[in-house]
């Protein structure tokens, strides 16, 4: 492996890191401030093909492989870490399934819409009691004629009130627990699609999760993604290349940090000189920068293995793991730098230390990675 970027993945992270720092970061606060969505930013990552990142060029994608993506994801999220995650699920939990297990009339139909941004994408798997235990959800769905019939509901779904196409998984056979669960692509316009309640959160808060409500809702016998009980396998495997985008999401807020820390370190002055000139305020940015490295590079390996075409779950668990952990503590420690002003919500590392938290929970918790690292250890 090579640990440089190449020139092309350089070209697109100073493209991307451009774009960000020019027309993501200026607004951040305030949609987090009024819990926005990113519409702006959105239209403009399509234009860019970033939402299409990894979609194959034959269906209107970008063709990029996974370290570049990583690298995109890294940047936009150390502008905003709301519309990194948007932009994750959109291509990791949304077309990379449709990619994998999704038949030639999925892919030409879907794909496209999703690379153009047309529809944002989404991933329906989280239900009130199946969280980390997701093979106990209840949602099923029957086969009645041409259609499947689908009731249940989804929790915590990022982009909900916004998503067009939704990956969603339902219990087509509930003899045969986590073997019974299988996948559908979902459109919201959908018969019985409904949006229930919007949650207002810690942090990330311009990207917006809500429930997702299916009454008889009816989906057509050719959008179930993959075969019928292999929904599991798919939810997870697609969990594993998510974890790689959450990873480089944190990887990007750790950045944020410390590029804060660093800068307000040089002008603020005490005792007659800028703190950067105390050692202990030097050690904490020294430690920043030395977890972001390795954080950077867990992340960028899982990447590589992943275009490699290897198994990647204990590397894409061991990355986030290490990045979640390294944007929290980054984040805290950035608050620390900035003393009482980084309490205040003027300066920008109270949002980040909101945002930071939210990537040791979700697309796997902390504990969970450590049971998917352990487990593939322990065999
Ligand atoms: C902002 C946000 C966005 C989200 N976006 C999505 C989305 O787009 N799509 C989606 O499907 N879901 C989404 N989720 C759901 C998210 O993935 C879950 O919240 C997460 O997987 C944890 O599930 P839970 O909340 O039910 O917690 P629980 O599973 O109830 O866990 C509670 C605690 O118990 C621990 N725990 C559980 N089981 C074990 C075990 N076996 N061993 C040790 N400890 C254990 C957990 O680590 C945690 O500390 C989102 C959640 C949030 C908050």
């Amino acid at each position: 492996m090579i640990l440089e970027l190449n020139e092309q993945q350089n070209m697109i992270r100073n493209m991307v890191r451009e774009f960000a720092e020019k027309e993501v970061k200026p607004k951040a606060a305030e949609l987090d401030e009024k819990e926005e969505y990113p519409h702006e930013a959105i239209k403009r990552m399509a234009e860019l093909g970033i939402l299409g990142a990894i979609i194959p060029q034959e269906y209107e994608g970008a063709g990029l492989d996974h370290v570049t993506y990583s690298v995109i994801i890294e940047e936009i999220s150390r502008a905003c870490a709301s519309t990194g995650v948007v932009t994750s699920v959109h291509n990791s939990l949304t077309a990379w399934p449709i990619i994998k297990y999704g038949t030639e009339e999925q892919k030409k139909k879907y794909l496209p819409i999703l690379a153009r941004g047309e529809k944002i994408g989404a991933f329906g798997g989280t239900e009130a009691n199946a969280g980390s235990d997701l093979g106990a959800m209840q949602t099923t769905a029957e086969l009645k004629g041409d259609k499947y019939i689908i009731n249940g509901s989804k929790t915590f779904i990022t982009s909900g009130p916004k998503a067009g196409i939704i990956i969603v998984f339902a219990v087509t056979n509930k003899e045969a627990g986590p073997k019974g669960i299988s996948a559908f692509i979902v459109e919201n316009d959908f018969k019985g699609y409904g949006i229930g309640g919007i949650f207002h959160k810690l942090g990330i808060n311009a990207s917006l999760q809500s429930e997702l409500v299916f009454e008889n809702m009816e989906v057509p016998k050719e959008n179930l993604l993959g075969k019928e009980g292999e929904g599991f396998k798919i939810a997870l495997s697609t969990l594993d290349g998510g974890r790689i985008g959450i990873a480089a999401q944190a990887v990007g807020i750790a950045q944020a940090a410390l590029d804060e820390s660093i800068t307000y370190s040089m002008q603020r002055q005490q005792f007659g000189k800028p703190i950067s000139k105390f050692q202990a305020i030097q050690w904490m940015i020294a430690e920043m920068a030395t977890r972001i490295e390795a954080a950077r590079f867990l992340v960028r390996y899982a990447a590589y293995q992943e275009d490699a075409g290897n198994r990647i779950s204990k590397e894409a668990a061991m990355a986030k793991l290490f990045a979640a952990e390294t944007a929290t503590w980054c984040a805290d420690r950035a608050i620390q730098v900035f003393g009482g002003y980084g309490y205040i919500k003027e300066y920008p590392v109270e949002r980040l230390f909101r945002d930071a938290r939210i990537t040791g929970i979700y697309e796997g918790t902390s504990e969970v990675m450590k049971m998917v690292i352990a487990g593939s250890l322990l065999r």
